[in-house]
């Protein structure tokens, strides 16, 4: 069959933003191989996401309704996802390059003796087959991955492709898929989300990021004020983060989130090749370095040369200005 498969990811009852990208991408790749998008959706009480899936261009999806897949399980979700490979015989499936994707796709492509592209940015399609496109040495450098194998998984990195827009009256065909789990290994009991009310930063719309220079955790208030005004999350680099001024789940960058929001506003952040290796597909940069010469400036749309303890308060009170009249 020609078709492309997504795993649809949710969270606390909602299809998380990276399978809408996926279902959007998987679109164009199948119309050009000739067939359609489908997708698979892993645990209980999933009526409501395949309405959604289906929204988003999902013309069949494949539903593992299984209590023992509530929380996500390695062996778990491999077993499924192989099962649904079998039953859906795409040619090409896709997931999300998410923690839980990198950890699972290799264990079905292990299963199915399929070959993988993992952490891939750009998907084609050469001569029927997928070309995928992954970043190596923090994005200095490109590879592209070719299959010799029928079967085509890739795991596709957070926000590299849009995510397009529902449209009413599209919906998806439910099929069903038995899968006999056995035993479990192991079961995860209990997940922990973390501490904040604002968006993931790898959804989030708008970024106020700090780096070392904020020199300590208390500082960093001065970025939560301004993200507080604007609806923004606030990220940090690696520097800020291993000096503990800011947690870890805040890291941009290669070893961090790859973000991809509407306005990313750098504050003391020098533009080190790994963090511009997650947040330069930011749809408009500003850089905000009291050195002129910092490497940040040569990819920000606009540069504020000045200190930022002086610039961002006077952001936060400029956009209180404008927003709150
Ligand atoms: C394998 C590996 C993986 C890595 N992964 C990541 C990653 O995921 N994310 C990441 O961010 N880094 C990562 N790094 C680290 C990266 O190389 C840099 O060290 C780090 O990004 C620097 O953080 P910084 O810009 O906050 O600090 P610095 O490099 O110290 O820069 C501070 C900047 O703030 C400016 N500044 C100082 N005071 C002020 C002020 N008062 N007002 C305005 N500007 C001021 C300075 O001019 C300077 O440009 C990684 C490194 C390695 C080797």
């Amino acid at each position: 069959m020609s078709n492309v498969l997504i795993l649809a990811e949710h969270e606390n009852g909602r299809v998380k933003k990276s399978a809408h990208e996926l279902l959007n991408i998987g679109q164009k790749l199948a119309s050009q191989i000739g067939g359609q998008v489908e997708a698979m959706v892993i645990g209980q009480g999933l009526n409501d996401l395949i309405q959604d899936l289906g929204s988003f261009g999902a013309k069949k999806v494949y539903a593992v309704e299984n209590a023992q897949l509530t929380k996500y399980n390695t062996v778990g979700f491999a077993k499924a996802l192989a099962a649904s490979v079998e039953q859906a015989k795409p040619s090409i499936v896709l997931v999300s390059a998410s923690p839980l994707g990198k950890d699972l796709l290799p264990r079905v492509a292990a299963k199915l003796g399929s070959g993988l592209a993992n952490d891939v940015t750009d998907l084609k399609i050469n001569n029927g087959k997928l070309l995928a496109t992954r970043p190596v040495y923090s994005g200095k450098a490109l590879v592209d991955v070719t299959f010799n194998t029928d079967l085509q998984l890739a795991s596709v990195r957070p926000n590299s492709f849009g995510a397009g827009e529902p449209q009413s009256g599209q919906t998806a065909q439910m099929v069903p898929v038995a899968v006999d789990l056995g035993t479990l290994p192991a079961m995860m009991k209990e997940l922990v989300q973390g501490k904040s009310d604002r968006p993931d930063l790898t959804e989030a719309e708008m970024i106020v990021s700090g780096g070392r220079s904020l020199k300590s955790a208390d500082n960093f208030k001065i970025l939560f004020e301004l993200a507080d005004v604007i609806g923004a999350s606030v990220g940090a680099s690696r520097a800020a983060v291993d000096s503990g001024y800011a947690p870890h789940d805040m890291q941009v960058g290669q070893t961090g989130k790859v973000v991809n929001p509407k306005l990313y506003i750098a504050c003391g952040i020098s533009g080190a090749i790994q963090h511009l290796a997650g947040m330069r597909n930011s749809k408009v940069i500003v850089a905000i370095n009291k050195d002129p010469e910092a490497p940040i400036f040569t990819k920000a749309d606009y540069g504020i040369v000045a200190d930022l303890f002086q610039a961002v308060p006077l952001l936060t009170t400029e956009f209180k200005k404008l927003l709150q009249g």
